[in-house]
């Protein structure tokens, strides 16, 4: 994704470019200063379990419209009860995913796992629901939000987005702006989410059960997952966090006389997947099994399978048409205001609708990006690509993606600072992606927990089409609130 020319540039926080020798003091404190307080991840290319290196970052807080960050913090207690409520209506994710399974089989498999469930009857009638709404402004309209997802499963980037914060405070007081921390939010997300999974803990009620972490075989991100592991050690002494693979659970996991999942010995209260969301994390039927067993346990599950059906981009594309939402969401302003948020999603069905959209794409392509049922990042198809993509697929096939209008941001300026890059940092164009996590806690008639809890920043380089931040062309940022009335300040 190129933006185009004459895309709108948000004011900065501070002026530049800085002067080199002051650049390349405060950069080389800011490395030491994220690795110090853990803004950091393992190395891809030189993997070590006994080294970390800084999480890409960038320099100085990126502009966000406040407004507009208002908005997104505000209506997360409404998405987390709308989500709650499209995992619990069965009839509605039967439905949107019934010719997305015929094609996809891994989110045949997780629905595999839901149909056995339903026929069994919830072991667990709790879910734990930690979740982040990822929007971007939008600049043909006003740069208003526009959702580009909502996570169900493994919302990360809680733990190191806490500790930026506070890394771009010390930035912005070293470069002699004290005075603009103020237009920084401050940011619990990493209590938040944790404080979650502890109130999960105890509606299931056993002092000696366990918080089991599902994990990748390796993890990258480690820094984030501790994060979470030692504010639950360090904040409720009592409570033990288990890290386990797919596979571990598989080999030690059983249920016990009332389906409480063991392993070995001990109880399992709440289970929070970091793991589980894409194929490559279930190497054989053995880790689908564990998947399965815990579903069918008494454990409380981040995410329940409904949940995590709920968070798939199928089910997203659905909740965007027309009087959907009227099914969810009671109140006509709430209505209105979620509305809002999303942009143009259109299914890839074999059906009138469905093949409208086929031709749109083929036809005005440089206008959206195609998505399959995946999470992690990697698997879109932008723009120009998306003709030969789409000709690839039979008909049937095409049922497994959506369509999307593509959300244009807009441009920011600023110093990115990459593990191994050549300093001083250049000035490069950006564009964000704002995270607001959300918990929410119920079983199908009751909400019992519903707050707002924190929020990420991602910034890519604009001609990024994606901007993974382990990937290479993304890195961690937090918002620096600007007003549409603030004085121009370059
Ligand atoms: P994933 O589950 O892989 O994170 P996303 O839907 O978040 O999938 O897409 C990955 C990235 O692609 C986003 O972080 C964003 O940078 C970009 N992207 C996705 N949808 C859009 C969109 N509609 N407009 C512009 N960029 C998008
Ligand atoms: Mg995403």
């Amino acid at each position: 994704m190129t933006s185009e020319a004459n895309t709108p540039v948000l004011r900065n926080c501070i002026r530049l470019p800085l002067a080199e020798d002051e650049l390349l003091e405060v950069t080389a404190k800011a490395k030491d200063y994220a690795i110090m307080h853990g803004a950091a991840m393992r190395s891809k290319t030189a993997f070590s379990p006994d080294s970390l290196n800084f999480a890409p970052f960038v320099l100085v807080p990126s502009s966000f419209p406040r407004k507009e960050f208002e908005k997104a913090v505000a209506l997360q207690p409404i998405i987390n009860r709308l989500m709650h409520n499209v995992a619990h209506d069965e009839e509605f994710i039967t439905t949107t995913l019934a010719e997305t399974i015929k094609v996809d089989e891994f989110t045949a498999n997780l629905f595999n796992i839901y149909r056995k469930v339903l026929a069994h009857g919830f072991t667990q009638a709790y879910s734990i629901g930690l979740l982040r709404s990822d929007y971007m402004a939008h600049v043909y309209e006003d740069c208003a939000i526009k959702q580009v997802e909502i996570n169900t499963v493994a919302s990360s980037f809680a733990g190191i987005a806490t500790q930026l914060v506070p890394q771009q405070k010390f930035v912005l007081s070293e470069l002699g702006h004290a005075d603009k921390l103020k237009n920084m939010p401050q940011n619990n997300a990493l209590a938040g989410l944790c404080d979650g999974m502890v109130k999960a803990w105890d509606i299931y009620a056993r002092p000696n059960a366990v918080i089991l972490f599902i994990i990748e075989d390796v993890s990258y991100n480690i820094c984030d997952q501790r994060f979470h592991e030692f504010y639950i050690r360090e904040t409720y002494p009592h409570i033990k966090v288990l890290r386990r693979t797919l596979s571990d659970v598989h080999r030690e996991g059983k249920l016990g006389l009332n389906k409480e999942l063991l392993l070995g010995q001990q109880e399992v209260a709440v289970i929070y997947f970091r793991a589980g969301y894409e194929p490559g994390h279930y190497h054989s039927q053995a880790e689908w099994d564990a998947r399965y067993l815990m579903e069918t346990s008494l454990a409380i599950k981040c995410p329940s399978i409904h949940y995590h059906l709920a968070g798939t981009k199928k089910v997203q594309q659905a909740l965007a048409q027309p009087a959907v939402l009227e099914r969810f969401i009671n109140d006509p302003e709430e209505i209105k205001a979620v509305g809002k948020i999303f942009t143009g999603l259109y299914s890839l069905d074999d059906n009138e609708a469905g093949n409208a959209s086929y031709e749109m794409a083929l036809k005005t392509p440089e206008k959206f990006v195609l998505k399959p049922q995946r999470e992690g990042g990697g698997n879109n198809v932008y723009g120009v690509d998306i003709p030969d993509a789409l000709k690839r697929m039979s008909r049937v096939e095409r049922s497994a993606w959506i369509l999307m209008d593509l959300i244009h941001p807009p441009l920011t300026k600023g110093y990115m600072v990459r593990p191994g890059a050549e300093m001083p940092p250049q000035i490069v164009d950006m564009v964000s992606e704002l995270g607001i996590f959300g918990v929410v806690i119920g079983d199908a008639d009751h909400i019992v927990h519903n707050y707002q809890a924190g929020h990420m920043l991602r910034t890519k380089l604009s001609t990024a089409n994606e901007g993974g931040v382990a990937a290479g062309l993304g890195a961690l940022d937090s918002p620096y609130l600007i007003d549409s009335d603030d004085e121009e300040e370059q």
